[in-house]
Parts: structure tokens; C-alpha cells; sequence
């Protein structure tokens, strides 16, 4: 049998690659509006990084992770996610020597092991951004509306941002002792998960998809309950910049990130689709995860999203247009002469900037004009025998069908005026 791509990755071929480029496109002209800036850090990276920037228990580092020995017997990780490693590239190149904050956003590939179906890859694509060095609520608002401004470009409809703090180190620790408290009678009723968790992080369970374990948490006391002064302070002014850049936005208790170095601000961006809600876009504030791979206190805040999840949103709401790329023009070049003839007329004009294309097997005429259709071309430029002898091509409007003869020597200037006009 021939040799087939791995299981859980793609080949994105042209067709479908002009959505991505839209995409990808759309991306990074609001980042460059919002003054942030692009890093491109490796694809693997020392399993360590993951180990400590993600999480030992975390379910991408436990069972997720494309993990290998290279043949120096270090162990690598094709990394699973952005923050880790933009967090180290800040630390390593020490980019908190520049201005602060450093705004930053990637894109690019990501692997994780996952059980492949429908919208699940284990290649998949995502584009994050990461704020470095500013801990003002001002710059949590900054990157949910840079989230918010790019879905209202690329046109989705039924957003809404959902918002909690979970606080920070101080009021987490009143919250995970009342939670506790409040759990406790009903522990022998969660699942094995969240017993688990019970001890190691009860603040997790408040998020369990289990039913059984959501009915056991019901009214459990949350950490916009406990907020000390500084991070309800905080809250509250992330959410009144919100309501001033117009985010629509509810809060939600139950969004929770279970991580010590996760700290105040945690989001996500639901979008609505066939009736029930899913979240297209994640992140929060990690003033912890600097110090946690060893570099200087630093507090961050970022998000990433599944660029496959934000195509699916955008088909399912009919977003996209045919944006294949055409040709403005086709030359049709007959016999050895013509063909040497047009390939010098395509290079001039491809040297002006103009999208042309040309046969490259020898067809009929027939056959080049109907590529000329299939391909959009606008203009077809005919050149036989016949009009090589007398200097001449023929400039034939696809659209209308109009003919017109036009001096070999005139014709780039000609296809470059018409251009120009947008005709
Ligand atoms: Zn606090
Ligand atoms: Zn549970």
C-alpha cells in the first residue's frame, strides 16, 4: 500500500489553503494594528519546558505529548501548545531588557497526541498572543478586544466572552480551604477525577464536565467569592474597559484554570452554533510562569486559538467566499515561435506585478481557452503564427467576449493600464 500521511494530520491543498491564507492573512494585520509583534520560536523544544510550563498534571503533559529521545539522549517534545516556549524565547534572549511590555503573537503548528476525530488533530494550528511584562487590568482588556476585533473582521456573529479571576496565590488559598470545607461531606459523591483533584486542585472540580460532579458543586463557593482586594479591584476594571471597547462579555465562576501559576483574569470567547455554545478561543493572566521556568518575576497574559476551530465556525456560518487566486490574464501562445514570443510578454508583465498565467504543455487553442475560463482569467492574449508575423496579439475579453488587435510591443503597457482600471 502506498505510504499515507500520519493519522490526525492533513494536507491543506490549494482550494482550501486560500482560507487559511485569509485567515493567517486577517491575523496578523490586527496584531500589526494593535502594535504586537510576531515570534517564531522551535517546533521542539527540551520535554522539560512542557514539564514545568504546562504542568506534570495536566493531561497534555501526561498523556498527550510527542515526546522523544534524540540521538544525544536528551528528551525532546514537538511542542503542544505557544506559552511555554514564548515564555522561555522572553527569558533566553532577555527581552525584559526592552520597553515593557513586550507584545507578542505566533502561529503555527502544534502536536498532540489526542484520540482523532471530527475537528481534532494532532497536528493542529494555533495563533496565540502573549503580553510580558505589564500586570495593569488595561492590558487584559487590550488582548480580549484584539480577540474580539479579529472575530468581528473575519465577520462571526453570536459571540460572547466569558469572564472569572481566579485570584491570586492569597485569596486561592481561601478559596481552595472554603471549597474544601464545602466538599467535603459530598466527596464520597464526585468522580474519580475530582477526588483526585480534592487534595491537589480542588479548583479544577469546579469545571468537571462530569453532571453528577456539576450537581455536587452546585452553589460551592467560588473564587469571585473570595477575591482579596487587590485582584476584585482588578476584575472590576477589566470588565468596565470591556464594557468601553463594547465586548459583550458574562462572567463565569465556573471558568476555571487550575495551575498555580495562573493567576486573576481567565477567558474564553463562545461563539454560537446550531443552537449551543463552544469556546473558539482561550487565555488568561500567568503572572506565575515566568519564575516558574526560572526566569524574573514577570507577569504575562495571553490566548490562543485552534485556527482549524475558527474555519469550522466561519464555514458553519457561510464566512467564506471564493478567494482561489486567478490569473488577470492568459497568454495562449500558438506554435514554437509564439510560445518563445509569449514567454517573453509573461515575463514582462509578471515583472510589473501582474498575475499571468501561461499554457506550459503545448495545447490547442481550444483547450488553452477553456483553462483560460476555468481558471478566471479576465483577458486572454492570443498569439498565433499569423499575428507574430504582423506584430500583433489578440486581446480577447473573456468576460464580454470583445476582441481587440494590439501591437506586440504595446501589449504590456495595454494589459497594465487595463489592470489598473480594475476591468
Ligand atoms: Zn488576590
Ligand atoms: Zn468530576
Amino acid at each position: 500500500m502506498a505510504i499515507q500521511r500520519p493519522k490526525g494530520t492533513q494536507d491543506l491543498l490549494p482550494g482550501t489553503i486560500e482560507q487559511w491564507q485569509y485567515l493567517e492573512e486577517t491575523i496578523r494585520s490586527v496584531c500589526r494594528d494593535f502594535g504586537y509583534e510576531e515570534i517564531r520560536t522551535p517546533i521542539f523544544e527540551a520535554t522539560e519546558l512542557f514539564q514545568r510550563g504546562v504542568g506534570q498534571t495536566t493531561d497534555i503533559v501526561k498523556k498527550e505529548m510527542y515526546t522523544f529521545l534524540d540521538k544525544g539522549d536528551r528528551s525532546m517534545t514537538l511542542r503542544p501548545e505557544g506559552t511555554a516556549s514564548v515564555c522561555r524565547a522572553y527569558v533566553e534572549n532577555k527581552l525584559y531588557g526592552q520597553p515593557l511590555p513586550v507584545k507578542l503573537y505566533y502561529i503555527g503548528p502544534m502536536f498532540r497526541y489526542e484520540r482523532p476525530q471530527s475537528g481534532r488533530f494532532r497536528q493542529f494550528h494555533q495563533f496565540g498572543v502573549e503580553v510580558l511584562g505589564a500586570d495593569q487590568p488595561l492590558v487584559d482588556a487590550e488582548v480580549i478586544s484584539l480577540v474580539w476585533n479579529l472575530y468581528q473582521r473575519l465577520g462571526l456573529a453570536g459571540l460572547e466572552v466569558h469572564l472569572n479571576s481566579v485570584g491570586c496565590p492569597t485569596c486561592r488559598a481561601t478559596h481552595r480551604e472554603q471549597l474544601q470545607k464545602f466538599l467535603t461531606p459530598k466527596k464520597a459523591e464526585l468522580c474519580d477525577d475530582c477526588q483526585e483533584r480534592f487534595e491537589r486542585n480542588p479548583l479544577r472540580i469546579l469545571d468537571c464536565k462530569n453532571p453528577n460532579c456539576q450537581a455536587v458543586t452546585e452553589g460551592a463557593p467560588t473564587t469571585l467569592d473570595t477575591l482579596c482586594p487587590d485582584c476584585g479591584a482588578h476584575f472590576e476594571k477589566v470588565l468596565s474597559l470591556l464594557r468601553e471597547a463594547g465586548v459583550a462579555y458574562r462572567t463565569n465562576p465556573r471558568l476555571v484554570r487550575g495551575l498555580d501559576y495562573y493567576t486573576k483574569t481567565a477567558f474564553e470567547v463562545m461563539v454560537e452554533e446550531i443552537g449551543a455554545q463552544s469556546a473558539i478561543c482561550g487565555g488568561g493572566r500567568y503572572d506565575g510562569l515566568v519564575q516558574e521556568i526560572e526566569g524574573p518575576a514577570t507577569p504575562g497574559i495571553g490566548f490562543a486559538m485552534g485556527l482549524e476551530r475558527v474555519l469550522a465556525a466561519l464555514q458553519v456560518q457561510g464566512k467564506f467566499s471564493e478567494r482561489r487566486s486567478k490569473p488577470f490574464a492568459m497568454l495562449i501562445a500558438l506554435g514554437d515561435k509564439a510560445q518563445n514570443e509569449g514567454f517573453s510578454l509573461v515575463s514582462a508583465l509578471r515583472a510589473r506585478g501582474i498575475p499571468v498565467s501561461m499554457d506550459l504543455l503545448g495545447r490547442s487553442l481550444k483547450a488553452q481557452l477553456k483553462m483560460a475560463n476555468r481558471e478566471g482569467a479576465e483577458f486572454a492574449l492570443i498569439l498565433g503564427e499569423e499575428e507574430l508575423e504582423r506584430g500583433v496579439l489578440l486581446l480577447r475579453d473573456l468576460t464580454s467576449g470583445d476582441q481587440i488587435e494590439v501591437p506586440v510591443n504595446e501589449a504590456v503597457e495595454v494589459v497594465c493600464m487595463k489592470q489598473q482600471r480594475g476591468v
